[in-house]
Parts: structure tokens; sequence; C-alpha cells
């Protein structure tokens, strides 16, 4: 038989869109116990394509709903789209990251100024999710970091991991313990400095 792995976003306009994620094929003739449903490499495979179609269509999505200014309600333009790497549990996913202009009715005192910022920053600063950052450092706590990488290679679809990768997330999570920050960081004021544009 064979499988085909399709899944369907819908837009909260509407609109909805159809990922192609990938196909199984089994024999019925030949099965074998290892044959019988996923195996992890297969869903392995399958989580990281989820996760890439899943990121990518969020990040239109706020995007979209960034484009309108809460103050004025203007509908502001898409400066530019850059890519955008990041880190998950699931896979290493680039996506193309809107930066929206901002809108200047905030700061009438400057009329001439233009920026633009990226919603993705504001939420996400940092390369990797904090699911994935606690996962790597609670690993690397309990166990050597050959092991908390080995342990994440071979149970996940994330971007491969080494003992420099654990130790550094690990230190740098010891790092903002020390400095009384939370382990996840928040940003809530990146947004409001504005990344001037050309
Ligand atoms: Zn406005």
């Amino acid at each position: 038989m064979k499988v085909r792995i399709r899944i369907e976003t819908e837009f909260g306009w509407g609109e909805r869109r159809l990922h192609e994620i990938g196909g199984l094929e089994r024999s019925s003739i030949e099965a074998s116990e290892a044959s019988l449903g996923l195996s992890l490499t297969e869903g392995k495979s399958i989580l990281k394509e989820i996760q890439r179609a899943v990121l990518q269509d969020q990040v239109e999505e706020i995007s979209e709903v960034e484009q309108v200014c809460p103050t004025c309600s203007t509908y502001l333009p898409v400066h530019d789209r850059r890519p955008r790497r990041v880190d998950t549990l699931f896979g290493r996913v680039t996506v193309e990251a809107p930066r929206v202009r901002m809108c200047m009715c905030r700061f009438p005192e400057f009329p001439e100024f233009k920026a633009a910022y990226s919603p993705l920053t504001r939420i996400l600063p940092e390369n990797a999710t904090p699911e994935l950052r606690r996962l790597q450092a609670d690993l690397g706590a309990r166990h050597s970091f050959r092991e908390a990488a080995r342990l994440l290679n071979e149970l996940t679809p994330c971007a491969r991991q080494n003992h420099a990768t654990i130790r550094n997330r690990l230190a740098s999570v010891a790092a903002c313990l020390e400095d009384g920050c939370d382990e996840a960081p928040k940003v809530s004021d990146v947004q409001s400095i504005p990344t001037e544009v050309t």
C-alpha cells in the first residue's frame, strides 16, 4: 500500500494551503515486523517536514496581523523578506521572514524617519526555540555532553548536535540564571528599537 501525508493550513482569513509532506510504501506480501507502522527514521523525517510547513505558515500569519498598526489601523507594507534560520526540536528550518514597516504615527516628532522590524525576531530573538534550548540544557545537566548530543540526534530530527552545542547551551542557560533572567528570555524591549532601513 501507499500512504500520502498531507497537511492543510487554514489561515485566520479563511485561505487554505495544502502541504505535501511525504509518502510511505509498504508491501503486504512480504510484510515483516520491522515494516509495521512508522519507523523512527520515517517519523523524524515527517516531523521535520510538518515543522517546516507549520513554521513558514505561522510566520506569514503573524506578519500579516502585524501589518495592521494597532494605533491607527493603517495597513503597513512589507519592506523586505529575509531568510531566517530557526532551530527547533523537530529540525532546523529556514523561513522567509518579512520585515514590516513601522507606522510612524507613534513617532510624530520623526515624520521622515523610516524603519522596519521583523515580527519573528520580536517573538524569537534567539535562533533556537525555548523547547530545544530547555532540552539541550536538561540533557546536558543529566548526562555527559556527548551522551546528551547522541540522545538528541538519535531520537529527534533537530539539527546535528555535538558536545560543544550542548556545553555552550548549558553555559548560556547557567549564565542567564546567574543574571536572574528566565531561561527563556523575554524581549519586550526589542520591538521598540527601530531598525533604520534604506
Ligand atoms: Zn499607526
